[in-house]
């Protein structure tokens, strides 16, 4: 079989050496994302650019020739969304690295593939902070944080990536390199075009390059520590810190079953001294940061704790973060997961935990619940069991408890995304009309739908 033409196009426009990848064996590890079960097709090839203007001619090329374009970051993505399509063109981005940091102006150039905890370090040096802080900060990249909107622990004080994108440069679906956003403090001119790209899961166009806002370092945290006899009662403690009016800035929940993977795997402890653990952190300075640390403990005993204290040595308070880091590695070693990421109002999370309990007893199932419980954002862990109806068991809960979620008034996905397994979630959720112009946005930036077809939408 002749080798289709495109390639061809493809090494003449990135001429460096491994910038074109076509044999199975070296696009192989390109073809999926940490999500089990979403579909992955097998690419026509994998590129990798080092320039805007190469990314470009990729988008163009493929364009003329009809094939999908499927962007992928760091591929740690838990909804299939970074999934490469048969006969597709997976562009990776990374070799589309540098931080350049203004500290008057207070904000950062950064390449899309510069990871996370990189960007944070690099920008440490300045005495300044890129809030946005997902658990796999280690590891995602920037340009996937833009394009799933990634979350993380201290969004609940600080906000998500789209409120730290001050702007973007994009290759759309039809090939045009074009700049959105703005590098001012404010800005109104014209529709925000941004904001569609920040959470579309690269169905827009490839991000090249994106300017972030940062902040000046904080002081250091205080930790708060409560641990508890039951899930629902944490979920009250959580409404009751809200209630209170203390902004954390985290506040995270560990169930039993996430203790105990952790524990399994490294034998911190944790599970014999609680059922369920939550981890509040407070950075506000001097005696108002005293005061709202004796406010959230007094909430967590309020609401059931067996035990509440703050931590006054770091190493501690970071070890106990640290083990809320691990859950999802250490429920991984259990078996296959589906990642819930469900995300209710303050108010529902007991009534949510409840419900994930109630998922879990129906279909005879491990759900190991982790959640950055201070946004209701919860990630109920669903392990999928061996044996023929294993798989149908955990799928049938994974859709039971985005409706419970909606039925709550939240929403199916918090931060991670609805890639290739939400897809039918997002029908239950948007009115028809909202999906409607949906669509049509995405055919103004992508005339030929080619940019990461089966994600998001059907
Ligand atoms: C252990 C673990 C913990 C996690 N914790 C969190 C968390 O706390 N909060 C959270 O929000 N997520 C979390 N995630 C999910 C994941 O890390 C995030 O979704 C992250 O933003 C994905 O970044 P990535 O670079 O790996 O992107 P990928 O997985 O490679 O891609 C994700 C999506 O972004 C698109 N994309 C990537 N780069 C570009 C680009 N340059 N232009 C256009 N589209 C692009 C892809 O097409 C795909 O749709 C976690 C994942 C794991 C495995």
């Amino acid at each position: 079989m002749s080798a289709h033409p495109l390639l061809a196009e493809l090494r003449t426009a990135l001429p460096e050496d491994g910038a074109v990848l076509d044999a199975p064996a070296s696009t192989d590890r390109y073809r999926r994302d940490q999500a089990a079960w979403a579909e992955a097709g097998v690419p026509l090839a994998v590129v990798r650019p080092s320039t805007a203007e190469q990314v470009r001619d990729v988008v163009r090329a493929c364009r003329r020739h009809g094939v999908p374009v499927v962007p992928r970051g760091a591929g740690s993505g838990l909804a299939g969304a970074a999934n490469a399509v048969d006969g597709g063109v997976v562009v990776s981005t990374e070799r589309l690295l540098g931080v350049t940091v203004d500290p008057v102006e207070r904000l950062a150039v950064v390449g899309p593939g510069v990871v996370n905890a990189d960007l944070r370090a690099a920008v440490a040096e300045h005495g300044l902070w890129y809030a946005p802080d997902p658990a796999s900060a280690g590891f995602s990249s920037i340009g996937g944080n833009v394009a799933t909107n990634a979350g993380g622990l201290c969004c609940v004080k600080y906000g998500v990536t789209r409120d730290h994108v001050l702007g973007v440069q994009l290759v759309t679906g039809a090939g045009d390199l074009v700049r959105l956003g703005r590098r001012t403090a404010k800005g109104v001119a014209g529709l925000d075009l941004l904001g569609a790209v920040v959470g579309s899961e690269g169905t827009l166009g490839v991000v090249t390059e994106v300017t972030v806002r940062l902040r000046p370092a904080r002081p250091p945290e205080r930790t708060v520590a409560g641990f508890f006899d039951s899930l629902v009662d944490a979920g009250e403690a959580v409404a009751a810190v809200a209630r209170a009016g203390v902004v954390p800035s985290a506040l995270e929940l560990v169930d039993s079953h996430s203790l105990r993977a952790v524990d399994a795997w490294k034998a911190t402890g944790l599970a014999d001294e609680a059922d369920t653990v939550l981890l509040a952190r407070l950075d506000a300075p001097g005696e108002v940061g005293d005061a709202d640390a004796a406010t959230v403990e007094a909430c967590f005993t309020a609401a059931g704790a067996t035990w509440a204290g703050a931590s006054s040595d770091e190493a501690e308070a970071e070890a106990l973060f640290d083990a809320r880091r691990l859950v999802w590695p250490a429920v991984e070693r259990l078996g296959p997961l589906l990642t819930e990421d469900v995300c209710v109002p303050l108010g529902a999370l007991p009534a949510m935990l409840a419900r994930v309990q109630a998922a879990a007893a129906q279909h005879d199932l491990v759900i190991a619940t982790v959640a950055h419980a201070g946004d209701g954002n919860l990630h109920p862990l669903v392990v999928v069991p061996a044996g023929a109806d294993g798989e149908a068991r955990a799928a049938a809960a994974f859709e039971q408890l985005m409706d419970d979620a909606l039925a709550l008034g939240g929403t199916i996905t918090g931060e991670h995304g609805v890639g290739r397994l939400k897809r039918e979630g997002l029908t239950r959720e948007l009115d028809p009309l909202v999906l409607d112009l949906q669509r049509r946005v995405k055919a103004a930036f992508d005339p030929d739908g080619i940019m990461n077809p089966g994600a998001v939408w059907a």
